[in-house]
């Protein structure tokens, strides 16, 4: 059974609670192939019945995908909603910089997600940034007020910090230099979103911080990813996940739920919205928004 397939005969569950409508915003990266750009019109579509605050696209790394991110972003804004490309800025020089804002200000875009990155392995020439933090201050006195500006969190603290305190104090760097919102990476475990959310509020950080949400599809890739960017499978899901070998049916009705109970708890808790990463797939974000009643 095709992955399409499982997901258009996925039943919806009633949800236990209705929450009120908060913000939602999508996140895609930006296709290849010709059939990936038909395969992304399709998911957009769908989606935007949701009513999203924004669709936001990847930019890979050391402006890999430049062009591409450009032109999924024009698309988006040529239907009427809001897009938000991410710009990295290791490996960058600040004219590139410089020229992307220029172009995005030009396609009338006031929205982006800032951010770091990080360089393929074998790159030498970091650029002239070095922390995201760089980067919005960068904005900031290249285009003033123009951009709203999203960063990325990390409530299980990023791979390469040197610890959570400090990992915190560098958020903070992000939101002085001018950040609006934070977008979180994504995690299984409330407690840490509730917790880094309260640090932030005593170091005296009042920006959103919008929960990342990763649907579960596919176990073997989310581990990898999981394993790369310095998100936690808790071991009961590991283990749970593990024990459906390549049953992907079962392990994609299993991940609704522990997802949708995950969103329950982060807007039960006050979260002021969800961000999903969608992998350019409209089902499983789809059918846990309807199970959230939203
Ligand atoms: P930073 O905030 O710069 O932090 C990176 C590390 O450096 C952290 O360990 C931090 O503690 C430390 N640090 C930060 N500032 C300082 C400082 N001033 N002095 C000393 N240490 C510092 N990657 C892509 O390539 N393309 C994308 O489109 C993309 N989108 C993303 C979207 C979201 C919502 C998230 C959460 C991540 C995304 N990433 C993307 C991944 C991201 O680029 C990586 O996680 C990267 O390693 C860190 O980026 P950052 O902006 O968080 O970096």
């Amino acid at each position: 059974m095709s992955v399409e397939s499982v997901e258009s005969v996925e039943p919806i569950r009633q949800s236990r609670v209705r929450h009120s409508p908060i913000s939602v915003s999508f996140e895609f990266f930006p296709p290849k192939t010709a059939e990936g750009v038909e395969k992304l019109r399709a998911t957009r579509k769908q989606l935007a019945q949701l009513n999203p605050k924004f669709f936001s696209v990847t930019f890979g790394a050391g402006g890999s995908t430049r062009d591409r991110t450009l032109e999924t972003v024009r698309e988006i804004q040529a239907d009427g909603s809001d897009a938000a490309p991410h710009l990295s800025c290791i490996g960058s020089t600040e004219a590139s910089i410089r020229d992307i804002l220029n172009e995005y200000k030009s396609q009338g875009i006031r929205h982006l997600v800032a951010l770091r990155g990080d360089l393929p392995s074998g790159t030498m020439d970091a650029g002239e940034f070095n922390y995201a933090n760089e980067l919005v201050a960068f904005i900031r006195k290249e285009t003033g007020d123009w951009f709203e500006i999203e960063v990325a969190a990390y409530p299980e603290v990023h791979p390469q910090a040197r610890s959570y305190t400090e990992d915190m104090i560098n958020f903070k760097r992000k939101v002085d230099a001018g950040a609006n919102a934070a977008i979180t990476q994504y995690f299984f475990n409330a407690d840490a979103y509730f917790g880094f959310v309260e640090d932030a509020r005593v170091l005296g950080i009042s920006i959103p911080i919008v929960p990342g949400i990763m649907p579960i599809g596919n176990y073997v890739q989310l581990a990898r990813f999981s394993d790369a960017c310095g998100a936690e499978i808790p071991r009961w899901l590991r283990k749970k996940l593990e024990s459906y070998g390549d049953d992907l049916a079962s392990i994609r009705a299993f991940g609704l739920d522990v997802v949708t109970d995950l969103c329950d708890r982060l807007l039960a808790g006050g979260a002021p919205g969800l961000h999903f990463y969608t992998m350019n797939q409209a089902g499983p974000s789809t059918t846990i928004w309807q199970r959230l009643g939203l």
